[in-house]
């Protein structure tokens, strides 16, 4: 399965192309293209019960790797090009580099694995940087024991 190999890297090469807003190698544009040109395509005319009739690309099928690689090539195409071209984006959790679509604007990140681990060090993150500035509160009044100690027991009259 070279070539769904070769459409794969492409179309990911395109992709990363589109959320860095990079110029794409020629060589993925040309290997979509290829996909595209290869597959023997018909037009034809859909018209489903109480729908509207629109047009079709249908490969034909007994073409079935052909069909299913400008299946995907198609796809690729028509994502850059249509309106959820913008939404295209990389994850940004560490050690993650799927592409995912933000199409609702709560979605972050590609799975909910990645949204738990980056949660979960977040909250390490958080309770790190507690206990060290913690830790470097009771090193700093330990050392300004004398003028510290005073005015924090001033505040706590004056308060209570
Ligand atoms: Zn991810």
């Amino acid at each position: 399965m070279a070539a769904l190999h070769r459409l794969r890297q492409a179309v990911r090469g395109l992709f990363d192309a589109a959320v860095t807003g990079r110029a794409p190698d020629p060589e993925w544009v040309a290997s979509v293209n290829r996909v595209l040109a290869a597959a023997p395509v018909t037009t034809v005319l859909s018209w489903p019960a109480g729908g509207p009739p629109g047009r079709e690309a249908v490969v034909a099928a007994d073409a079935p790797v052909a069909r299913a690689l400008h299946r995907l090539a198609d796809d690729a195409v028509t994502l850059l090009c249509g309106p959820d071209a913008g939404a295209l984006s990389v994850c940004p959790a560490e050690g993650c580099a799927r592409l995912l679509l933000r199409t609702h604007g709560r979605r972050q990140w590609c799975c909910t694995r990645c949204g738990d681990r980056v949660r979960a060090a977040r909250h390490y993150a958080r309770r790190r940087a507690a206990t060290e500035s913690a830790a470097a509160e009771e090193h700093g009044a330990a050392q300004n024991a004398g003028t510290a100690g005073r005015s924090t027991a001033a505040e706590g009259t004056a308060s209570g």
